[in-house]
Formats: C-alpha cells, structure tokens, sequence
C-alpha cells in the first residue's frame, strides 16, 4: 500500500522523522518546509519537498496543488509544523500570542480544511495533529503556546465527530520533551529539571513521535479517532 501523505515541517526535527518513517513504509510522501533548503537525506529517500508558509492560504492551496499533482490527493495529513514564542504573560505582546496561534492552531486548520476536500470525495483520510504535553498540563512562561496546543484537541474532535461517517479519523499525538532544535534552546539547568518530572527520566527522540503517529495512520488503527495519544515519557501519566 501506498498512500499520499502530507508532513507539514518534514525538513527537520519531529516532522522530519515522520516523512523519514513514511517513506521507509513505501508511502509516497511529501513534506512542506517554510525556509532554508530541505536536507539532501529527502530527496535520497524520494520525498517531494514543497515550500509552504502555513500562515499563508494561498500558500497552502499551491503546496496542495502541487502534491496532488505528484502523488495525488493527500490520504494521510500529518500537522506538525509549530513554533514557540515564550514569556510570561506580564511580557507577552499581542503579537507573541496571536502569531502562535495563528501557526499553531490556524495553520493548522488551513492545512486539514484544505485536505477535507479529497478527503471528502476518497472517503477515506487519516489525520494526524502534533499537539504537546504542555497542551494538558499548562506551562509557565508557555500561556500561547500551551493555548494553542490544547485547542488542537477540540478542533480534531470535533472533526472526529463531524467526519466519522465519511471514514475520516482526526487523532491528537502529544509529545512530550523531544530532542530538537525547539528544546536545544534550553539550558543544562532547565533540561535537568524538565527530565527531573518525567518518569523514563530522559527526552524522546523525534523517532519515537514517529512510531505513534506511523501507528495512526495505519490499517491496525482503523477505529481510533478523537483520541490523544501522548509519547511523553510518563510526565503527563495519560492525562
Ligand atoms: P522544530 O522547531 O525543530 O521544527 C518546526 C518545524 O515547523 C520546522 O520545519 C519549521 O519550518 C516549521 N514551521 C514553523 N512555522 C511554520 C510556518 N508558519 N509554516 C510552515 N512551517 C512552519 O520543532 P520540532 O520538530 O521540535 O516540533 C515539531 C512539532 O512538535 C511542533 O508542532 C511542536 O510544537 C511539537 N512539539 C515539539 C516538542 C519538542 O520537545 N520538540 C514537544 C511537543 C510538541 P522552518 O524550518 O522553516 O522553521
């Protein structure tokens, strides 16, 4: 089998094992970038490369076009593309807030919207969000971002309730600490405690995000949908 998938923020860090995951499987996949170049390792693997700005509809629709035209319409969406603006909230601009959720949550309704459409008319689809830990548990210094993390849980399930009958699951991946260039930000001091609270007492590699949402996507999850499925290590004990 080999489906059209759809990464959104493959060219590093979580999104980029994911296409990796997919492409190994035999899918056709395709991965959409904002800047720079996509790593060499893509192209090695076959993947398309589409450079896409997910603030930015039109930007969107022509990411699609061009997908659809190489592989055909998308069967698997995975929204992974995020970014993080963090201060605490005595600091925080309406800009820190409104550009994150216009990343985090719009965006990530521009994307699923925009793939609904063949969705729709396949009768079939499998959506996969990357939400966080810090979605469900709150962090200081983290109110954007957290906000526009658990939104993502009440827009897939409602999806997952409006779309079930047309044979579309909308499911949540919650990663916790990962090792990335998101948390590379993070001093010696700050990883220490954050590994401190989770009981595997380490971070996750981008592989084993991955791993779930593969398993998301797959025929063996075929009535999974609305669910959140976190990879964090314990820290958030299930939720
Ligand atoms: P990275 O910062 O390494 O990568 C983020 C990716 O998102 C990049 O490909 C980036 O593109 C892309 N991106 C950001 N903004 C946009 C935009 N406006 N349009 C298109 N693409 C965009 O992050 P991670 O790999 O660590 O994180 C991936 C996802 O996982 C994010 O949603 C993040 O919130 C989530 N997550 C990460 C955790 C972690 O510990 N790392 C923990 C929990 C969740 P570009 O290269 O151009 O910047």
């Amino acid at each position: 089998m080999s489906r059209s998938v759809l990464v959104t923020g493959g060219n590093r860090g979580i999104g980029l094992a994911i296409a990796r995951a997919f492409a190994e499987a035999g899918d056709k996949v395709a991965i959409t970038y904002r800047s720079g170049e996509p790593p060499a390792e893509l192209t090695a693997l076959g993947v398309l490369a589409v450079r896409c700005d997910i603030t930015d509809s039109d930007q969107v629709d022509q990411a699609y076009k061009q997908v659809e035209d190489a592989h055909g319409a998308v069967e698997v969406l995975v929204a992974n593309a995020g970014i993080t603006k963090d201060t605490l909230l005595m600091r925080m601009s309406e800009d820190d807030f409104a550009s994150v959720v216009d990343t985090n949550l719009t965006g990530t309704f521009r994307v699923v919207k925009r793939a609904n459409r063949g969705m729709l008319r396949a009768k079939k689809g499998r959506v996969v969000l990357i939400s966080s830990v810090v979605g469900l548990l709150g962090s200081a210094g983290q109110a954007n971002y957290a906000a526009s993390k658990a939104a993502l849980v009440g827009f897939a399930r409602s999806l997952a309730r409006e779309l079930g009958s047309r044979n579309i699951t909308f499911n949540v991946v919650a990663p916790g600490f990962v090792d990335t260039d998101m948390t590379k930000v993070l001093n010696d001091e700050q990883r220490a405690g954050i590994v401190g609270q989770v009981p595997l007492g380490r971070y996750a590699q981008p592989e084993e995000i991955a791993a779930a949402v593969s398993f998301l996507a797959s025929d063996n999850a075929a009535y999974i949908t609305g669910a959140v499925i976190p990879v964090d290590g314990g820290l958030g004990m299930g939720h």
